[in-house]
């Protein structure tokens, strides 16, 4: 093709995935010369004791918040079972866009047409009518590949675009995922901000603004606005943002909130702008009086306005606490990043939480609710893996464990109550007043029902479990002799036939 940038030579496709070996994938992906981008994701998002996906295929995270924008195009380029769960999980979250797909096979892997194809479509996709950027991810087999999306064009007729590595062999979760996507915008949007003028903000801010990083409950932003104006100070608009000028606007914040504490790309570009950046958020008396306390001095405002964002927002919070008093022993673990907040303002509410567990890794950002939790007698977990999570609830046995969707199986199991964490949080506020009194409610419920559980697990026992359960025999199911022996036999004679081809 006339003008076409030509990738460099691709070496042999590699396929596997999120089963397939990290150590394969990723000597794979540095002999293709994917090594600087994997040293940043190293770097940006250091290992735990899990080396592969324990939840949802972690692009999901970058898909998510291309979605979540306004005229911003969203194309995927791996494996198609890959893209597949994907796109089904993007639109069992409500997407509502098109999830843009270039397919390949070993062929078109091998011989570099797929970076042709994804270019081409990129081209075709590139209008600035429909689009202000268009987004590419790279998935494991691409990445491991080398695709370089590096090379395709900054800018088509001034949309951007912007290619991205997200593979499950770099990135650990999907909140991380959302970084890798948004640290990528802020630095093209600052980088033009630096080159000249850009588009006006929606609302233009007479006041020094806050940019909080996380994704949030939608009543949580205003909240956070409202304990901002005592101070003479307003919110920027939030990130992961919904359109391509918010991210002007919030890197013209005067100070960076990092109330999800992942977010290490974004706020190495807060600080290339600039821009001071604080961790924890508003939650409950004791975190609001100090993360208020932590803008003000970032944003350099005096004692005395501080002290009236306080006195305005401290009492309110307090009386919500009392109000709505929470008497359980729970055990808390996800990988949303919010972990540690919501820990924090249950017990402000009067829970007690031996265990708290984090899929995201630990950074300065959460050093704060670390440093209270663990004055407070709780064990944190950073990069908690699910093995870690339910040891600590079986060792526990609390009045209600939140977790992940296998926890709260096994918790239901063993009759435990027990709730989604992503269900309890994203659907309730977490800051301020509103916060104060979102949660007790629903512990309540839950915790009652332990009696309920205790009857179900005595209704089903002796029914067996795993492959041996079973309910209406007349004796528990037993497995033909010798089945499973032969079974391992035939495998290994399988795995050695095909070992021998080619030899
Ligand atoms: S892209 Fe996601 S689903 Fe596919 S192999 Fe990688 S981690 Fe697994």
């Amino acid at each position: 093709m006339d003008g076409a940038i030509m990738p460099p030579d691709v070496p042999p496709v590699v396929e596997g995935g999120c089963h397939g070996g990290r150590e394969r994938m990723v000597d794979a992906a540095r002999a293709a010369g994917k090594s600087a981008v994997l040293d940043r994701l190293t770097a940006d998002y250091p290992r735990g004791p899990h080396d592969q996906p324990q939840s949802m295929c972690p692009a999901f995270g970058s898909l998510r918040v291309g979605l979540r924008m306004k005229r911003v195009a969203t194309i995927l380029s791996g494996s198609a079972c890959c893209v597949y769960g994907l796109t089904f999980t993007a639109h069992f979250y409500g997407a509502r866009r098109t999830v843009g797909y270039v397919p390949f096979n070993s062929e078109s892997l091998v011989k570099g047409q797929l970076f042709e194809d994804i270019r081409n479509a990129v081209h075709d996709i590139a209008k600035p009518a429909d689009y202000d950027a268009v987004v590419v991810i790279n998935l494991c087999v691409p990445t491991a590949s080398g695709v370089p999306l590096d090379l395709l064009p900054k800018h088509i007729d001034g949309v951007r675009i912007i290619g991205i590595d997200v593979p499950g062999f770099g990135v650990p979760t999907h909140a991380e995922a959302k970084d890798v996507l948004t640290g990528a915008m802020l630095k093209y949007a600052r980088t033009e901000a630096e080159q000249g003028p850009v588009a006006r903000p929606r609302v233009l801010q007479d006041k020094p603004t806050v940019a909080m990083l996380g994704e949030f409950f939608p009543a949580d932003p205003p909240g956070v606005g409202a304990l901002l104006g005592p101070m003479g100070m307003a919110l920027a608009p939030v990130l992961p943002c919904r359109e391509w000028r918010d991210l002007y606007a919030a890197l013209d914040c005067d100070v960076a909130a990092a109330a999800h504490p992942f977010y290490t790309a974004s706020v190495r570009e807060f600080r290339a702008a600039g821009r001071p950046v604080v961790g924890s958020a508003p939650v409950g008396v004791e975190g609001t009086a100090a993360w208020l306390e932590a803008v003000g001095r970032a944003a350099g405002r005096p004692d005395s306005a501080v002290d009236a964002a306080k006195a305005a927002a401290l009492p309110a919070i307090a009386a919500a606490l009392a109000a709505n008093p929470i008497k359980a022993r729970i055990t808390l673990s996800g990988y949303e990043g919010s972990e540690l907040l919501v820990a924090r303002l249950l017990m402000e509410a009067g829970a007690e939480i031996p265990y708290v567990g984090t899929a995201c890794p630990r950074t300065e950002w959460s050093e704060a609710d670390r440093a209270w939790l663990e004055a407070r007698g709780t064990h944190v977990q950073y990069r908690a893996s699910l093995e870690q999570d339910l040891c600590a609830m079986m060792d526990v046995r609390p009045d209600l464990a939140v977790g992940t969707t296998p926890l709260v199986q096994k918790a239901k199991e063993l009759g435990i109550p027990a709730l989604y964490y992503t269900n309890m949080v994203s659907a309730r506020p977490l800051f301020g007043a509103p916060g104060a009194g979102a949660l007790a409610a629903i512990v309540a419920a839950q915790t009652k029902g332990a009696a309920r559980f205790g009857r179900m697990v005595s209704f089903f026992e002796g029914v067996g479990t795993g492959d041996a359960s079973g309910y209406g025999w007349k004796g528990k199911p037993v497995e033909p002799q010798g089945a499973r022996e032969r079974t391992r036999k035939a495998r290994l004679a399988k795995a050695k036939s095909l070992e021998a081809v080619g030899t």
